[in-house]
């Protein structure tokens, strides 16, 4: 057994070591770094690679990544975990999306591989992806409905088999699988251009930042990634697993008109709807109905938007065209 190096962070068999992967220097003279965890085991497995904050107002994956690395002991593993709590710094402490710093290539989740020599979040892009590559087995990618929308319990995943069971490992509590909407541009395709496996996994967002809310969030994830461990026996113990998985497509419903934002009082995600039924009515300053929100397919609710007021373009309704519903993959 070697050690394990990723960044400025070696860990020998059976320890864990923290560091960074380097990226260049900020205007005023402080590094811009990636942290990461690497939590090597005392035997040979694969390596489980996970990515929080992609967009920095989503802070549900860092607190996953705590409560994975207090849970693991790496002298008991067979193989190797490495947690990025924090991928996108100055986007996670402006609490935006993207980072301010970097208006060229604002969105991360978009510019997957990266350039060496391209726009600052292109340098990140590309930093973590040579790495990602070479030291990954799997990579969940960890995000939310940052400030804008609730996202319930979602994965997004290739059709592939080993990627459908890679987001089937997530355990009991993830029952709907979409079809990737990103082929290229997010570490998920710099995985699956490897020919590995990535997934994206939703969970929480704005109105889900209550204590008990934000820490549900964290939990059901971490209790996701475990179960994925357990899955690929990097350590002891039974996975669960959902009986039966929902699949299809996503629709981003963006907001027709500007206005308020009124949801169905009784809309609850992910319970199945028929076409034409009614989401929500866009009203305007008067009250007046500007518009109505229906179920454009049968499928079902997986987020919705935080703020009622909505301006033109918006997301309002996060959408699940469903097509079928899957069996295990393994
Ligand atoms: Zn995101």
């Amino acid at each position: 057994m070697q050690s394990l190096t990723v960044g400025t962070a070696s860990a020998e068999p059976g320890t864990r070591v923290r560091g960074v992967i380097p990226v260049t220097n900020l205007p005023g003279g402080r590094p811009l770094d990636i942290p990461i965890i690497v939590i090597h085991g005392a035997q040979p497995g694969p390596c489980v690679w996970v990515d929080a904050v992609i967009h920095g107002d989503e802070p549900e994956g860092t607190l996953a990544c705590h409560i994975v690395d207090s849970r693991l002991d790496p002298a008991a593993m067979r193989g190797s975990v490495v947690l990025v709590p924090v991928l996108n710094v100055p986007a996670y402490e402006a609490a935006q999306r993207g980072n301010p710093l970097d208006t060229f290539s604002y969105d991360l989740n978009r510019i997957y591989p990266g350039k060496a020599d391209g726009y600052l979040t292109e340098r990140l892009a590309h930093k973590h992806s040579v790495w990602l590559r070479e030291v990954a087995t799997y990579e969940i990618s960890i995000h939310s409905g940052g400030a804008h929308s609730y996202l319930s319990e979602t994965i997004f995943a290739t059709t592939d088999e080993k990627a459908i069971e890679l987001a089937q490992a997530m355990g009991r509590d993830w029952k709907l699988i979409l079809k990737s909407f990103l082929p290229k541009g997010s570490p998920p395709a710099v995985m699956y251009e490897a020919g590995k496996q990535g997934i994206t996994v939703e969970l929480g967002g704005r109105p889900a930042t209550s204590p008990a809310d934000f820490d549900r969030c964290g939990r059901v994830l971490a209790d996701g990634i475990m179960n994925v461990l357990r899955h690929y026996k990097v350590i002891d113990g039974a996975p669960t697993y959902a009986d039966t998985w929902h699949t299809g497509v996503q629709h981003a419903l963006l907001a027709p008109v500007s206005g308020l934002f009124l949801a169905e009082p009784r809309l609850q995600v992910q319970v199945p709807m028929k076409q034409g039924d009614l989401i929500a009515r866009i009203v305007d300053v008067y009250g007046d109905l500007l518009t109505e929100l229906r179920a454009p397919v049968d499928g079902m609710i997986f987020g919705l938007r935080a703020l009622p007021n909505v301006q033109t373009g918006d997301w309002c309704c996060f959408y699940a065209e469903i097509q079928g519903e899957l069996s295990r993959a393994f």
